[in-house]
């Protein structure tokens, strides 16, 4: 008999996985966690039904939600990623030997045990002796901080439950007053062709804090429609070109410094979403 799993990413659209088996399903204090073994995308983790990491694919986001941010900061010393609980954006930022400090806010702690346990290649972002993790509540941790990160990373999950406020004005201001001068916001801001709605609303809200936003788009197989978004801001500079001070990491699999820069150049589609954030 054959295994299959299903994301239902909208009401008129599914992603079917056939899988090896079932490795782990948990209800955690916050959400239903599952870790299956497919044949096409490798190990799968999964969040109130929704694909959060495939082994196979996961590269695409970690390596744009991080290196963007990193490669256009002139010293990024000391990094925040909020949510993450996977490993795989303190993996990427590791690899630049700048960085002094990562520290990692994650409210669910069973998403980094069940990292551990069936995800490797991601939780190995875990065991850098630079990583610090924090068990909390990202938006009230953020708040508590001021001009103490030179990036801060959203590696969040979707706009519902504890991630909701994630994508507020009010969280990105506290991100603002949390960033030392010249810091940089990178967040996931969702698919351009499935969440519109949410890509502006990000963008809105993250022009009210900083005064203006930059969107990146990427490939994602796994993530509704394939196509994805990273919304950057910062109160100095422009962060849509790689400093050629910066070191490119080694053994990256998607980002380059050209596609850094293309990342930032949209199709029409895309500005029509973001028309109404960027008007006067
Ligand atoms: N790459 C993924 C995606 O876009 O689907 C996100 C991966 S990561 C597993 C997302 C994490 O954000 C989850 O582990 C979740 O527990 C965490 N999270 C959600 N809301 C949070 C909050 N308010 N503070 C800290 N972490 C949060």
């Amino acid at each position: 008999m054959e295994l299959w799993f299903s994301e239902h990413q909208t009401p008129d659209l599914s992603l079917g996985l056939r899988l090896r088996r079932t490795l782990h399903r948990e209800h955690t204090r916050f959400q239903e966690l599952l870790v299956v073994d497919s044949e096409a995308f490798g190990r799968v983790l999964c969040l109130d039904g929704t694909i959060q990491v495939t082994e196979r694919d996961e590269f695409f986001y970690h390596e744009m939600l991080v290196h963007l941010p990193l490669m256009a900061h002139p010293d990024p010393r000391r990094v925040l990623v909020i949510g993450g609980g996977d490993g795989g954006s303190l993996r990427e930022i590791c690899r630049h030997e700048v960085v002094e400090a990562a520290v990692q806010v994650e409210i669910d702690p069973a998403v980094m045990a069940a990292s551990r346990a069936y995800l490797p290649t991601l939780a190995v972002g875990f065991d850098d002796p630079r990583v610090d993790v924090r068990v909390a509540d990202g938006i009230a941790f953020v708040r508590e901080h001021r001009e103490a990160f030179d990036v801060i990373i959203c590696d969040s999950t979707d706009p519902v439950g504890p991630a909701q406020g994630l994508f507020e004005a009010d969280f990105y201001r506290s991100c603002r007053t949390a960033l030392r001068p010249g810091g940089i916001l990178a967040v996931q801001s969702e698919s351009p062709l499935v969440n519109a709605d949410v890509v502006r609303r990000v963008a809105l809200g993250m022009n009210a804090a900083f005064g203006q936003s930059h969107l990146a788009l990427g490939p994602m197989p796994t993530y509704p429609s394939g196509l994805w978004s990273y919304t950057l801001a910062t109160a100095a500079g422009d962060p849509r070109r790689p400093l050629p001070s910066r070191p490119l990491p080694e053994r990256l699999r998607y980002y380059t410094r050209d596609i850094h820069a293309a990342s930032f150049l949209l199709p029409p589609f895309v500005e029509e979403i973001l028309a109404p954030a960027t008007e006067p």
